[in-house]
């Protein structure tokens, strides 16, 4: 029986199995990590297509069921664990060539879609693409640009890092069992450089997630109430004024660009 706790919504549909390898752009020289390969019909058509496929799943019962599904493929690593705390550095030693580019492919466990993510556009990763089936309104946010509807700190976080794009949408029925919401492909090419540089990355973040605390709020009044306090008001005010961003402005209008010029110039204003 399928866990529901697990995000155990297996993929039934050929096609849309076969479009998702066609947007990672796989062929014969291809390194892919598999993120909750659960019954294997992800991986067998990766397997088909990919010079090796090491796949990280965190339910030992499927481990009868993934190697006969997989017994025809010789280039299929299984690892069991969450791959939240499973050393993924160590196994990508192991499993594939130093400096290798590693492509991710995965229909991932909805639960944890923010934190996997986060994970795999940490600095250090060999990644240099990432395609996975999400939850629609998460790949909204993950695409998102300024001034519309869902965007906000994660998007920021990701295109800081990667392009985003949404490579197709796919309705609850494609599933065994069905969601309860629709989902969408997204695809994240990662960047050799990231977008922008900061002096101080940490404070570039609290900057963004304070400027979306109160998304009907101007820019000066979340900056005060969530990052700086009220006695600090005119000096944030002035700092904004010179940087050419109206106070009045709300965090959803301001580019990343935007962002990254007043961090670097509140920054001071944080530590004093
Ligand atoms: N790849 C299969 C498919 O497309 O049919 C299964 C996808 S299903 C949406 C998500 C899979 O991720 C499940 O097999 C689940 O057991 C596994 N999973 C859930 N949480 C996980 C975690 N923290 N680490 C690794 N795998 C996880």
């Amino acid at each position: 029986t399928l866990k529901k706790s697990l995000g155990q919504n297996f993929l039934v549909d050929a096609n849309i199995l076969n479009n998702i390898v066609q947007a990672a752009a796989i062929d014969a020289e291809s390194f892919v990590l598999e993120i909750g390969p659960g019954a294997g019909a992800l991986t067998q058509i990766l397997a088909a297509h990919a010079k090796k496929v090491v796949a990280i799943e965190i339910d030992r019962r499927l481990e009868p069921i993934l190697s006969e599904t997989l017994q025809e493929f010789n280039n299929v690593s299984l690892h069991f664990g969450d791959v939240l705390k499973i050393d993924l550095d160590a196994i990508l030693r192991k499993e594939f060539p130093p400096d290798a580019p590693v492509i991710v492919v995965a229909n991932l466990p909805y639960y944890v879609t923010t934190p996997i993510l986060m994970k795999l556009l940490m600095p250090n990763m060999p990644f240099c693409r990432i395609v996975v089936m999400i939850q629609k309104e998460v790949a909204a946010r993950l695409e998102a640009h300024p001034g519309e509807k869902s965007y906000g700190s994660l998007s920021i976080a990701v295109q800081y890092l990667a392009d985003a794009s949404i490579v197709l949408t796919v309705p609850k029925t494609v599933f065994m069992p069905q969601p309860n919401v629709d989902s969408a492909v997204i695809r994240l090419d990662v960047r050799k450089d990231k977008k922008v540089a900061v002096a101080d990355e940490a404070f570039f973040f609290r900057l963004v997630r304070a400027s979306f605390a109160q998304r009907r709020k101007t820019l000066l009044n979340n900056l005060m109430n969530n990052l700086f306090s009220k006695n600090e008001k005119d000096a944030i005010q002035a700092v904004l004024e010179e940087q050419g961003v109206d106070p009045g402005r709300r965090g959803e209008t301001l580019t990343i660009e935007e962002y990254a010029r007043l961090s670097d110039a509140l920054q001071y204003l944080d530590k004093k």
